[in-house]
């Protein structure tokens, strides 16, 4: 039988995001923390590099300011941009209070002076880490954290299906429960997105399974506005093997002196941009598109065989270890790359305090847009971003939690028209089909009639996903394909809109960029559902 549940703060999503902001809640403040899986695997826990911070004593506020700025192409918000590079120094204190352990200058370690590694975009070195495990190291000590927190209840492989929306507030959302089958009730004072992003809308992604864009897709359905969407940042360097999942190169090989190479193992970066293999990452990722269309060739090389082996195990041992499991050396020879979607930039309209168009919903995290990323994100921005609006958003909510009416009476789900389903062969198919076009028509280089093909495919598929829903019960499958069938609509609609090129958005039908600098802003269509 479906259940019904009460918290004061539901939080959907236990990534950097979800995780932290319930760690920053009131101690007496009841909190629902939920994961569709187990609770590591969003994509925080494969964050490699590290979080961007200003720790650096040559290093200043105002530079990674006006990186992030360069980076953004423009589209920044500058308060956003202030607000979360201000407040990193905060955050890494406090990840260091909860436990975690970031690595240590060798010469300096009994100073506690942190080692920062350099990235693409970044003027300075800034990036806080621990190996090249940082979204693992950061992961578990907050999960246990929070497993051991009294006023934390977790469940985890629950999947929100929906907001429920009241009285002009958010009041709570329905949640599958994949184990027990049935969809429950969960109410809330106030709900918090925090379900990361889209990536997995294109056919190769180094992010992991679930990054569906669950979060974009129900607040939109919700009646918030969505932003910038067409910004979809594409990781240049991905571990090419024709039989294993794409597994991400850190940017830090990049940083560390790492060379990217042609088939015939020439350097052809500098050809592009004058900051070769460090130019930001779409420009390396399209660099790399190019070359890779003109030669015809499945993958290109990236090289840093010329660092000391022990150097390679102790700063990247995630990849030498993927790289070994797949038969190759990367302190020995070059490994084969390729890009691959990895972070949305765009997502649901926030304010500073994580606050969307409706009442009582909060997003923080990749499902949001804050304006920091504007048209491109700059490296480790991201964990740092997670880490700002979660502690701005507790800060929101606890602040209002004790006037925020108790949620109303609301029927429960409705199963009594559906039944189960005897063709997920459609799901399969409509997932692959879907994926495959959105990095054909929406990927790194884009058309008019490219992008006008994929949205009279989506719209087809809505259709026919529309059908499925109504008839047959829900499982995770379908949930995902419904809503990254939505948020597909969304990307592409985004970059209809946008007659330029910008950022991360390259069309060849506007290849400049217009003088001034416009958000892409959707509204949902349905008045009753407008903020
Ligand atoms: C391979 C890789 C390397 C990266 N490296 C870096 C880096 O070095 N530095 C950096 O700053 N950024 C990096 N990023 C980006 C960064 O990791 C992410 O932007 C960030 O971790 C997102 O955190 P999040 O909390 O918003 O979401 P996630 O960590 O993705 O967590 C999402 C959570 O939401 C849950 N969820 C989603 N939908 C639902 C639903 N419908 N119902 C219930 N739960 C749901 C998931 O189960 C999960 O718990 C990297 C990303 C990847 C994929």
């Amino acid at each position: 039988m479906p259940r019904t549940y009460q918290h004061d703060v539901l939080v959907i999503g236990s990534g950097a995001a979800g995780l932290s902001l319930a760690l920053h809640l009131p101690a007496d403040c009841r909190v629902a923390l939920l994961s569709k899986a187990d609770l590591n695997q969003g994509s925080t826990y494969w964050a490699q590099g590290g979080m961007a911070a200003v720790l650096h004593d040559r290093d200043t506020v105002a530079a990674h300011v006006e990186d992030t700025l360069s980076a953004g192409a423009g589209l920044c918000q500058r308060e956003a941009v202030e607000f979360t590079v201000s407040n990193s120094r905060r955050c890494v204190e406090w990840l260091v209070s909860q436990g975690v352990d970031f690595d240590l200058r060798e010469d300096q370690s009994e100073n506690r002076e942190f080692h920062l590694t350099m990235e693409g975009g970044h003027s300075h070195r800034r990036i806080i880490h621990s190996a090249d495990r940082t979204g693992r190291a950061i992961s578990e000590v907050l999960t246990e954290k929070a497993q051991a927190a009294a006023n934390i209840e977790i469940f985890t492989h629950r999947v929100a299906v929906d907001l429920i929306h009241a009285d002009g507030r958010c009041q709570g959302a329905y949640i599958l429960d994949q184990k027990r089958e049935h969809v429950d009730l969960f109410q809330a004072r106030a709900v918090v997105l925090a379900t990361g992003g889209a990536s997995k809308a294109y056919l190769y992604t180094s992010n992991p399974d679930g990054a569906s864009g669950d979060g974009i897709a129900m607040a939109w359905r919700a009646g918030c506005r969505v932003a910038n969407l067409e910004f979809n940042q594409f990781h240049p360097t991905c571990l090419y093997h024709p039989k294993a999942k794409s597994f991400l190169v850190t940017e830090a090989v990049r940083g560390e002196g790492g060379k990217l190479l042609l088939p015939d193992g020439t350097r052809f970066m500098h050809g592009f941009d004058p900051r070769g293999e460090l130019a930001p990452r779409d420009v390396v990722a399209r660099a790399i598109d190019h070359e890779m269309k003109r030669l015809g060739a499945d993958c290109l090389y990236l090289d840093i065989s010329h660092q000391p082996r022990d150097f390679l195990e102790s700063h990247f041992p995630t990849v030498m270890q993927r790289c070994r499991e797949l038969g190759m050396d990367m302190a020995a020879e070059p490994i084969p790359v390729v890009p691959a979607a990895h972070y949305t930039c765009g997502g649901i309209i926030v304010d500073t305090a994580g606050r969307t168009d409706l009442p009582g919903l909060y997003a923080i995290g990749e499902t949001s847009c804050t304006g920091l990323h504007g048209a491109n994100r700059m490296a480790s921005n991201s964990l740092l971003e997670c880490l700002v609006y979660a502690e701005s958003a507790a800060a929101d909510i606890a602040a209002k939690l004790a006037s925020l009416p108790l949620p109303s009476a609301v029927r429960p789900w409705d199963e009594s028209q559906v039944t189960d389903s005897d063709e997920d062969v459609v799901i399969s198919h409509n997932w692959d089909e879907l994926r495959r076009f959105m990095w054909d028509y929406v990927g790194i280089v884009r058309t008019n009639k490219r992008l006008e093909r994929a949205l009279h495919r989506v719209t087809l598929l809505q259709s026919e996903i529309a059908e499925y829903y109504g008839n047959y019960k829900v499982s995770n499958d379908l949930l995902e394909l419904r809503n990254l069938a939505m948020v597909a609509e969304l990307m592409i609609r985004c970059a209809m809109e946008r007659k330029e090129s910008r950022g991360l958005h390259y069309t060849l039908d506007y290849p400049q960029q217009l003088a001034a600098a416009r958000d892409t802003v959707l509204t949902p269509s349905n008045p009753a559902l407008q903020p």
